[in-house]
């Protein structure tokens, strides 16, 4: 079989699988359950703490914690820990314990692959040679990579701490690739699709849910799709 010069590279979370619902699910979690305890420990007399209010503490308090976490795991446990320590300064070791714990079972659970996922790849798979670069803490992606029973029909599956335009060009020149052969396919404006143009690949945004930190403009000229599924076409053309 021909050697194909061709590749499609795949971010991981929120491309070809769900983490946002389980990172939302965890934090519905933690709100209801701080909520109640600081409810029942008579420190919501005035009503001003709500489940809106707790979940915007914890978004705002992920965020700054990223400056110095960083996507670890940690992180996460740390800003519900932090939340309920902030509306609740002397709350009992059991609770900061349990909510940890909301946190941390997020990364035992598996997330939903992408609808049709086996289907786009072997389609994809006729033409490109197809490899996964995700970003994150290593063992978080590699559990999850280990896990995602389709993991063989990607050529290449890199873990690194950050994705930037050099990772992407160190890819192309360790397969002898030219950039342009290259496809990255991401829902991370700012992970996926600048450091990938920057690099002189091309680009398809996947319109997922993410965290805000992901937020930026889509550089112009870049497809944006809804559905993984819609890459085929666009693809395959
Ligand atoms: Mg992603």
């Amino acid at each position: 079989m021909a050697r194909k010069t061709k590749w499609v590279i795949f971010d991981a979370d929120n491309t070809l699988w769900d983490v946002e619902s389980l990172y939302n699910s965890a934090r519905n979690s933690f709100c209801k359950y701080a909520l109640e305890a600081i409810n029942s420990a008579g420190e919501n007399k005035a009503g001003h703490v709500t489940l809106e209010l707790l979940e915007k503490a914890q978004h705002q308090r992920d965020i700054q914690l990223y400056k110095t976490y960083g996507y670890s795991s940690a992180r996460f446990a740390r800003s519900f820990e932090d939340t309920l320590l902030f509306f609740m300064p002397y709350a009992a070791q059991d609770a900061i314990i349990h909510v940890r714990y909301l946190a941390q079972n997020t990364f035992d659970q598996r997330p939903h692959l992408a609808d049709n996922l086996e289907t786009i790849l072997s389609q994809l798979a006729e033409a490109y040679s197809l490899a996964i670069i995700t970003a994150g803490e290593k063992w978080v992606q590699e559990k999850r990579i280990a896990e995602f029973h389709l993991r063989d029909k990607f050529k290449e599956i890199l873990v690194v701490e950050r994705k930037t335009a050099q990772v992407f060009r160190n890819f192309c020149v360790e397969h002898g690739i030219p950039a342009e052969c290259c496809w990255v396919v991401g829902d991370s404006v700012r992970s996926d699709i600048r450091p990938a143009i920057d690099a002189g690949l091309k680009a398809i945004h996947i319109q997922a849910t993410n965290w805000a930190v992901e937020h930026e403009p889509l550089p112009l000229g870049v497809e944006s799709v809804t559905v993984l599924n819609e890459i085929v076409e666009l693809l395959l053309d």
